[in-house]
């Protein structure tokens, strides 16, 4: 827009220069100013420069961000689809019980059980331990946080990993996959073989045929679900050989084993915080309907029957049926990994930039198709080489946090474009308007070049570092194709910058009528110019409220920059060469006074300006 905006301009300049018969010189040196004054010089760096305060925050807030734009498009996220286990729950797991098809075990109250009990008890743990990929090391045991749990629940009876690993080597498997819910081992004791299942019930009890069991151990799943907990369920065979590639249907049903997983303290206020912001929280989880519910309603999810959709009709659902869905769907349960793409596309197709979270290798189709996708940092290095984002601590207000950071950078971007563009506005019009009337140029060149990168250098830089503003978590997410310059900054760039030069004109002209030497003119029309900005870069801070009600000071970089910048300005009559390159003259106090009333003057507008349009966004107005 800005290089359309720039050849129309230089090409009507080019023709009202002819028509005026300008000498090459003339002509070559207005040409130049309206190039440099129409290009906002500073623009490029101070974005790259706020894009990477913005990671940098992030990162502070353990949000680690792999490409630069991913930290600005966070802001737009109205869709975060999130994972349970680790991302709204702590991911601590506890074994809590083992239900046994004749008794309920409590973990922790061992103590007092009768010595079959406990025989029964020590049989199912064994099972538990060998059917477990996790490992101990010197810094701890590594590995599935479910399994680190039944390892550390077997200990506490006496039962070691490594020990009943001896005695029964593992000889085959099928390993855990998120698509299977299962994970098979095949054992070796003598000519013995145990085979040992253990997974989501559903998934395990496929390969039982005990109906009466299975049924007893299915409802005893459903009820703990409710609680919250975590189920899995564990199945066995003995027998001489073992095929993996053909599992038998007639295992044993075992056990249930039940792990808590306790909701992160701060679940329920981070989605309380991104409800109000505008952005739709969805639980996608591997886990049991039942499970996901209760988490998802403890952690303050409005999830009734009709907004929970499982895994097998998600597959059964077409596209279309799945938009209609989406809309009002708070959970997806029993969610096979390769399914999450379609969710993503979903919600796409409302037109709604979508996160998703993901940790294995079978969300990476998933993580890649979102517009932003969020990989644990638990999780897998492909998940973590895909995804837009790595959440370091796996926790969904990090998501939260980082959102937050994106809408800042958006809107620090915004303001400082309004800044450069609303000074470059200016500048463009007085040498245009000049020329229209046939008079000199009122700007040399290298005086439009000295404000954009001096006068306005320190300051633009200093908003790169603006703390976002009160109430940014308040509003709606931005639409996704949403201009960078809205109405409201349109009106201020432009009519402000047309109410001061038509100020500044009309003392250009009337400074020409009275004979002044040009040189002394220009000094005054490029200190006008220059200090003006410094004035309103406080108004540019926010859009949202007044100057008058904001703390000046919470960002005393841009106090700095401001004061060291008029100082410069002050200063360039006593620099050496500059004065001469530049044609500055000294100038009075009166006129120092003027150029500083003309600043106030503007700085007034601008406010009235903000004042209007909020105005009329209270009242409702669309613009
Ligand atoms: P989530 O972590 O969101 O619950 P996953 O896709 O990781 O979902 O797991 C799906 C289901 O597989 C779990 O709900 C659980 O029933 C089962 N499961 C998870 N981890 C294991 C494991 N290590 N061994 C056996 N089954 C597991
Ligand atoms: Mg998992």
């Amino acid at each position: 827009f800005l290089g359309g905006l720039l050849i129309t301009i230089t090409l009507i300049a080019t023709s009202i220069g002819l028509l005026h018969g300008l000498t090459l010189h003339e002509f070559f040196s207005l040409a130049v100013a309206l190039n440099v004054a129409a290009v906002p010089e500073g623009l490029l760096i101070t974005m790259t420069v706020i894009l990477t305060i913005g990671m940098r925050r992030m990162l502070k807030r353990k949000a680690l961000v792999k490409n630069l734009l991913a930290a600005e498009t966070l802001g737009s996220v109205s869709v975060v689809c999130a994972d349970k286990t680790g991302t709204l729950t702590q991911g601590k797991l506890g074994l809590t019980h083992i239900v046994s098809p004749t008794k309920t075990y409590t973990v922790t109250e061992t103590a007092q059980i009768s010595p079959t009990e406990k025989k029964e008890l020590v049989k199912l743990l064994q099972l538990a331990v060998l059917n477990n990929d996790a490992q101990k090391t010197e810094s701890g045991l590594i590995g599935d946080p479910l399994e680190i749990a039944v390892i550390k629940g077997a200990k506490a009876i006496g039962i070691e990993k490594t020990e009943q690993e001896s005695t029964y080597k593992r000889i085959s498997e099928i390993p855990f996959s998120a698509e299977n819910k299962f994970m098979a081992t095949v054992h070796k004791n003598g000519g013995k073989q145990q085979l040992i299942i253990k997974g989501a019930p559903e998934a395990v009890f496929n390969f039982c045929n005990d109906a009466k069991t299975t049924e007893y151990l299915k409802s005893e799943a459903e009820k703990l679900s409710a609680q919250g907990f975590r189920v899995i369920a564990l199945a066995s065979k003995d027998d001489t050989q073992f095929d993996i590639e053909h599992l038998p249907s007639n295992c044993t049903p075992q056990a249930l084993l039940c792990f808590s997983d306790p909701l992160r303290p701060e679940a329920k206020k981070t989605v309380t915080t991104m409800q109000k912001a505008g952005i739709k929280v969805v639980m996608v989880t591997g886990d049991h309907p039942a499970t996901a519910k209760a988490i998802a309603q403890q952690a303050g999810l409005d999830v009734e029957n009709g907004n929970l959709i499982h895994g097998d009709d998600l597959k059964a659902m077409s596209d279309q049926e799945l938009k209609e869905r989406v809309l009002d769907t708070t959970v997806f349960a029993r969610t096979p990994p390769h399914e999450k793409i379609r969710i993503v596309r979903a919600w796409q197709s409302h037109g709604k930039p979508t996160a998703m979270t993901g940790d294995g290798i079978n969300d990476a189709p998933a993580l890649k198709a979102a517009d932003i996708g969020v990989a644990q940092g638990s999780g897998s290095e492909i998940a973590q080489s895909i995804a837009g984002i790595v959440l370091l601590d796996d926790n969904l207000a990090t998501i939260s946090a980082a959102i937050q950071e994106g809408r800042i950078i958006f809107d620090n971007i915004r303001k400082v474009i309004v800044y450069f563009l609303a000074d470059g506005f200016t500048e463009i019009a007085l040498v245009t308007g000049a020329l229209l009337f046939g008079l000199p140029i009122p700007l040399l060149p290298t005086q439009i070049l000295w404000i954009n990168l001096v006068s306005d250098g320190l300051p633009s830089m200093a908003l790169t570092a603006e703390p976002g503003e009160k109430g940014i978590m308040d509003e709606p997410p931005r639409k996704k194709n949403e201009p960078i310059l809205n109405m409201e900054m349109k009106t201020l760039i432009f009519i402000i910058g047309i109410v001061t030069d038509i100020g500044l004109f009309t003392m250009y002209f009337l400074m020409l009528q009275w004979n002044l030497h040009i040189d002394h003119i220009r000094t005054i029309i490029f200190n006008a110019t220059a200090i003006d900005s410094l004035f309103y870069v406080f108004a540019t801070r926010t859009l949202r409220r007044s100057l008058f009600s904001t703390n000046i000071f919470s960002n005393m970089w841009l106090i700095w920059a401001v004061l060291i910048s008029f100082f410069i300005q002050l200063m360039i009559p006593f620099m050496p060469i500059i004065p001469e390159i530049m044609h500055v003259a000294h100038l009075n106090f009166t006129e120092w006074g003027i150029i500083f009333g003309l600043a106030m003057i503007k700085l007034f507008a601008i406010e009235l300006t903000k004042l209007f349009f909020r105005r009329k966004k209270k009242n409702g107005i669309k613009l």
